[in-house]
């Protein structure tokens, strides 16, 4: 779904140079376009207008949803730590702070062999995969 025109109503009353069409004596501000990496709006201050005007009816669509909880045992990630004093042994450590486990681990172990080949250093493994790979390390079972 995509809309040609940006989605805030209010768009014209920004009143900006580029928005006048029409001939002299009936002159008009519109709309400006959709901007393709915001979405449906020209700009972030647009979306954050529409967003004010249509936040209840959004979540009504939607539906409220309950408290949401992340359990010990799905709560492990890979982070990866830059620091120039650090070697490259230490830049990746598979976590679960609720377990209080802070594991150095290689970077075979915290990316993927795409990531490796792209030499994408900071990019680490999802939290499932993290997961997986306590397991394999026994530090969950
Ligand atoms: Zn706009």
């Amino acid at each position: 779904m995509s809309s040609e025109w940006c989605q805030n109503k209010k768009c014209p009353e920004k009143k900006n140079q580029n928005q006048i069409r029409g001939s002299k004596g009936a002159k008009y501000y519109q709309s400006n376009k959709a901007n393709t990496y915001i979405g449906y709006w020209c700009s972030n201050g647009c979306r954050d207008s529409w967003w004010n005007q249509n936040k209840d009816t959004c979540i009504q669509a939607v539906g409220f949803i309950d408290k949401q909880v992340l359990k010990l045992d799905d709560a492990w990630y890979v982070e990866y730590r830059y620091d120039y004093r650090e070697n490259e042994q230490n830049r990746y450590h598979l976590r679960n702070i609720l377990k209080g486990v802070d594991q150095p681990i290689t970077r075979e172990q915290a990316q993927s062999p795409e990531d490796i080949a792209n030499g994408h250093n900071w990019n680490v493994i999802g939290q499932a995969e993290a997961r997986e790979l306590a397991i394999q390390l026994s530090l969950a079972s």
